[in-house]
């Protein structure tokens, strides 16, 4: 029987009650790895009220304290990056260096919230009217929950819950129910670090939990990050029911290249954003937008993608996984079938793809398309595999309205070596994240991660200044310290200080 994977509550891992178990398995070889509960009504009521029980002395521990214990856990994760890697690339395929990718950014916002102090600074104006100061304190909310999903099991939890905690929250964490032993490991070490019981519980399930916490009065903040149908429910639902949300949904991300780029820089950026980790990144470049004499380097970039081929996690000369479910291999598979019907031209298909050793695996062959227009399915959905769609245009206003028209505003690139160009595509694009002559733009964490349009739901993003807004109130205070000498005055029936 595989191995039953516990639920954080309280901080105690605890075997489930529940009747129903969902298999987590490695996407190269469908290898059962261990069993993921759907957590129970009352293991879900458990694990809010622990940490509605634990948020009442939490609040009360100094930011500095708070602090440190995010810099214990940060230095626990930099000690076991490798060995959450190891995890991690077995339950998703990712090859072991891109798996280190991914712990590595989530430790990076962790050291980002071992800094809380100085970003939960509040403002004060002395003398806003005689005699009278103002001040605003920074306070936590209470408890908070974050829905995360299966394509970045370590950095996308650590976007959410030490931040949240080092404001002084507590949280309940329900990861992705595809790869949820990297957030269990995450945990391990956050209680070895030192953390209280109840500051953070991990449920795992599906749909059923998911509207538990959107729907649970205890619970006062959510931050989602998946794909847009879900995220749509989730920022209904959340914000129906009065709460904070934060939802970070799908993309589809251009890369705008003129004819003064860098060829060899333009054409190997291409090939690892829109194939690295299986195309399954909501920052991954899936159009090329090539804007005129550029589209004769679509023939070199047809040989480079030719030249990489996905393979295990621990295979040195993989280039990527494989997509994490069967389910989701099909779904890439009919995609670029309805491509080819719909008169795209297919210069590379990866549909058949094979790995020696490895004839289980969900493989997809990295994917060219040219010729390709906006009413198309490929053009309009969000693919998530390694496939990349060239689309041809006469300048960069084509391209900017091209780029602009689309509903999604996560990511996007221009490749250049004019700074007027650059300077126009970077004032004049709708998307929230834009590189030059970078092909993912993600923002370090003393930035926010911040994505537009279909691509995000809320106002405050992730990380940074805007994800302590989030997880915190302001109190504004206005105070006045009466002089014993000063004889006191009328009542004063005017709104003037
Ligand atoms: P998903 O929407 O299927 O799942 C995300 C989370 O929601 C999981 O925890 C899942 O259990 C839960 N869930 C699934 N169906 C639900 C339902 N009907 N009701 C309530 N909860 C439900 O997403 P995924 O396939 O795990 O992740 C891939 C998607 O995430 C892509 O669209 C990608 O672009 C997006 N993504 C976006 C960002 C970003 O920052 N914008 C980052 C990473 C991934």
């Amino acid at each position: 029987m595989a191995r039953q994977l516990p639920l954080l509550i309280n901080g105690e891992f605890v075997a489930s009650q529940t009747g129903t178990w969902i298999p987590v398995t490695n996407p190269a070889t469908q290898e059962v790895l261990c069993e993921a509960p759907a957590a129970t009504g009352q293991e879900m009521e458990q694990a809010i009220a622990a940490a509605k029980t634990a948020f009442q002395s939490w609040k009360e521990v100094p930011v500095s304290e708070r602090a440190r214990l995010i810099l214990r856990y940060q230095a626990l994760l930099k000690e076991h990056q490798d060995d959450i890697a190891e995890i991690l690339s077995q339950e998703t395929g990712k090859t072991f260096e891109d798996a280190k990718g991914d712990v590595w950014r989530g430790i990076e916002v962790a050291e980002q919230a071992a800094n809380i102090a100085s970003l939960m600074m509040g403002e004060t104006v002395e003398n806003v009217a005689r005699s009278i100061d103002s001040h605003s304190w920074t306070q936590p909310l209470g408890v908070c929950a974050g829905i995360t999903p299966f394509n970045f099991p370590a950095m996308i939890p650590l976007w959410m819950f030490p931040l949240a905690i080092a404001a002084g929250n507590t949280f309940v964490l329900k990861p992705s129910e595809q790869d949820p032993m990297t957030p269990n490991r995450l945990a391990e070490l956050f209680l070895e670090a030192g953390a209280a019981p109840g500051l953070l519980q991990v449920v795992h399930g599906g749909k059923e939990q998911v509207d538990t916490l959107l729907t649970h009065p205890d619970i006062k903040a959510v931050s989602f990050v998946g794909s847009v149908p879900v995220g749509q429910h989730v920022y209904r639902t959340a914000t129906e029911h009065l709460k904070r949300a934060q939802c970070f949904a799908g993309a589809k991300n251009h890369m705008v290249i003129m004819p003064d780029a860098n060829k060899d820089q333009v054409i190997s950026s291409l090939v690892g954003a829109s194939c690295g980790a299986a195309g399954q990144r909501c920052m991954a470049i899936s159009v090329a937008v090539f804007v005129g004499d550029a589209k004769q380097w679509i023939d070199e970039l047809k040989e480079q993608f030719a030249g990489i081929r996905p393979g295990a996690w621990n295979d040195p000369d993989a280039a990527y996984g494989p997509q994490i479910s069967p389910q989701a291999k099909q779904r890439v598979l009919t995609l670029i079938k309805q491509g080819k019907e719909e008169g795209a031209t297919c210069l590379l298909d990866g549909s058949d793809c094979t790995v020696d050793g490895l004839p289980d695996g969900n493989w997809v062959g990295p994917t060219l398309f040219t010729d390709v227009t906006p009413d198309m399915s490929i053009y309009r959905e969000e693919i998530f595999g390694p496939v990349l769609c060239c689309v041809c245009v006469d300048s960069l206003d084509e391209a900017l309205a091209l780029v602009n028209s689309s509903p999604y505003g996560n990511g996007t690139s221009i490749f250049t070596a004019s700074g007027a160009a650059a300077r126009k595509y970077q004032h004049e694009v709708e998307v929230g994240q834009v590189g030059i002559n970078v092909p993912i733009p993600v923002p370090l964490p003393f930035f926010s991660f911040t994505g537009w349009k279909g691509s995000f739901y809320g106002d405050q993003h992730a990380y940074g200044k805007q994800a302590v807004r989030f997880y915190t109130e302001t109190k504004t205070v206005t105070s006045r310290w009466f002089d014993a000498d000063i004889p006191a005055s009328g009542p004063n029936m005017s709104i003037h200080l």
